[in-house]
């Protein structure tokens, strides 16, 4: 495999271990599981894996799960299985945030004792209020000021279940003046009665906030470099003041980088959940959605998903990547190693007038024009056909090189044939060709003329009925929801086409969901989970062309 690229966070984990600062790196990759893994969480598995991977490190999968409410156990086996199926491995570095409840609540006792956290009573709306702004100092809590042991008291009795929801907070005591505002005596615990955590259940009614929870899990588990998004960046602080003031083992360095933005699409959980719960989609693997299940169902790989997060590097700075860039990197992977089969997704009938009809004739076909080893098939030819409708052109436009009236095209891995003649039914509309076949014309070019067009063809006695599934971009504009908007408004309503009646070449029978194909000079294909053995069902993956912006 080639070597992996560099980048700046590569670059300070490399000279962690050249100057001994570590012997051995330790990253995580902490998803919440309260939705499906995005492509975005694929850029973070790739760099927190990956980085681990190459430089002999470990790197750990946990749960970030204090937030109990929107979170849950089909969630967490999807992650599993995503990153899995990504090509990574935790091996038994698995954890839960949730593992440290009883850890993370005798730091926050010791916290106390060295006052440095309090018992507060003020409720949302008064927190804010004393918070200040960017511009104004915030104002000390009147609670600030409590005994170490009045607050023990309080604490115990919080855990208890001794008061409601919002009534007390335990907060950091740090400074209500810090030009940082997350330095303004943050929350580090909040009451929650009656929810039940999908691994603790119903043993708590106290949970620990994000910014207190991670800084500690990361030195619980000797994490040496925790890879997070930009917006943590003013975080980092408070980061630092947690592990700087607990005992635990180790001080893990915090080291932001941007965010995967992707073109067309939207990416926060949020979004994607209200896609899902309001039926946009059809479900978290819908083969529009950019989840990870989403993109295995429409055909990607874990190896172009991995080839892209290493094309759009790691840095500081925030972007738009083009949808094109992920899609050239499937496409790059499929045009070297997805096998090519006919399929005819709006079929028009021909009948080869001149053609034996008795004849038994399977054209030998490469599965792949550049790779012989891929080796051939056989594809059953006969004197009735189906080409695709967009093949023929009653009233060509200029340089139209398909089928028309009197014209002559190669049929892909089989003859020459010339239409003879057009059938109407009583609306006009074409509903067969008769043609003819020159018979000479197998493997060799007709005497005397030139036949500049291909087209592709199926036995209509050997072909296999399909559905096929057209996808298009989920929503119309590049920035759905930007300046405000809802972006449910940008949703293309026309993102999915549904073909009935295609005709597949008879090698494409009892396909396994998963297996993917070129259909010439259609696109790139893999068949979905509704296939039967009888009746492929296939989705689209990508275009053989980039089409974006045309
Ligand atoms: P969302 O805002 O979509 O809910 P999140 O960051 O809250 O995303 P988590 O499950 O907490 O989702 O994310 C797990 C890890 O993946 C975090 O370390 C986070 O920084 C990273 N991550 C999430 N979204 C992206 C993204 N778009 N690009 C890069 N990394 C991301
Ligand atoms: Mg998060
Ligand atoms: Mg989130």
């Amino acid at each position: 495999a080639e070597p992996p690229r560099t980048n700046f966070i590569r670059q300070i984990v490399e000279a962690d271990l050249a100057s001994g600062k570590h012997d051995r790196i330790a990253t995580r990759f902490p998803p919440e599981p309260n939705g499906y893994l995005h492509i975005g969480h694929a850029k973070s598995i790739v760099l927190n894996f990956g980085l681990a991977q190459s430089l002999g490190g470990t790197c750990n999968l946990r749960f970030d799960d204090t937030n109990p409410h929107k979170e849950n156990v089909e969630f967490v086996e999807a992650i599993k299985a995503d990153v899995r199926w990504l090509g990574f491995d935790w091996d038994d570095r698995l954890y839960f945030a949730s593992d440290y409840f009883e850890r993370l609540y005798d730091f926050a006792v010791e916290l106390i004792q060295k006052g440095l956290a309090y018992v507060c009573e003020l409720d949302a709306e008064q927190m804010r209020a004393y918070r200040g702004t960017l511009t104004e100092p915030g104002k000390d809590s009147p609670y600030r000021d409590r005994t170490v042991e009045e607050n023990l008291d309080l604490f115990k009795r919080m855990r208890a279940g001794e008061f409601p929801d919002g009534s007390r907070t335990l907060r950091a005591r740090i400074d209500m003046a810090s030009p940082n505002i997350n330095l303004r005596d943050p929350v580090l615990y909040r009451i929650k009665h009656g929810v039940v955590h999908h691994q603790t259940g119903s043993a708590w009614c106290l949970y620990p906030t994000y910014d207190y929870t991670h800084p500690i899990s990361d030195a619980l588990e000797g994490i040496t470099h925790s890879l997070c998004t930009l917006e943590f960046e003013d975080h980092r602080p408070l980061y630092d003041w947690c592990v700087a003031n607990v005992s635990v083992p180790s001080r893990p360095r915090q080291i932001e980088f941007s965010r995967l933005n992707l073109e067309y699409t939207v990416m926060s959980k949020r979004r994607l959940t209200d896609l899902v719960g309001e039926g946009h989609v059809q479900g978290w693997d819908d083969p529009r959605m950019p989840t990870i299940a989403g993109l295995r169902r429409r055909g990607y790989t874990p190896g172009a998903i991995r080839e892209f997060c290493e094309r759009i590097g790691v840095t500081k700075s925030d972007n738009l990547v083009e949808m094109a860039l992920l899609e050239s990197s499937i496409r790059d992977d499929l045009d070297a190693n997805a096998p090519r089969r006919m399929a005819v997704l709006r079929p028009l009938k021909v009948v080869l007038t001149n053609y034996p009809e008795d004849r038994d004739e399977r054209m030998e076909a490469g599965n792949h024009p550049k790779n012989a080893s891929m080796g051939t098939r056989s594809v059953p030819f006969g004197r009735e056909i189906h080409i695709d409708r967009t093949d023929f052109e009653e009233e060509p436009p200029k340089g139209f090189k398909r089928l028309v009236p009197g014209g002559e095209v190669r049929l892909r891995n089989a003859y020459v044939i010339r239409c003879d003649e057009v059938i109407k039914d009583a609306a006009g509309e074409v509903v067969e060709l008769r043609a003819s076949v020159d018979m000479e014309t197998l493997g060799k070019n007709p005497e005397g003329r030139k036949v500049k067009g291909v087209i592709h063809w199926v036995s209509a006695e050997h072909g296999v009925s399909a559905e096929v599934r057209l996808y298009d971009r989920l929503f119309g504009v590049a920035t759905p929801g930007a300046g405000g908007a809802d972006y449910r408004e940008a949703i293309n309503p026309e993102s999915l086409t549904v073909l009935t009646g295609c005709m597949l070449e008879p090698a494409l029978r009892g396909v396994e969901p998963g297996e993917r194909f070129q259909f010439e000079r259609e696109g790139y294909f893999v068949a979905d989970p509704d296939s039967t053995p009888d009746r492929p069902v296939f989705n689209l993956t990508v275009g053989l062309r980039d089409t974006w912006g045309k």
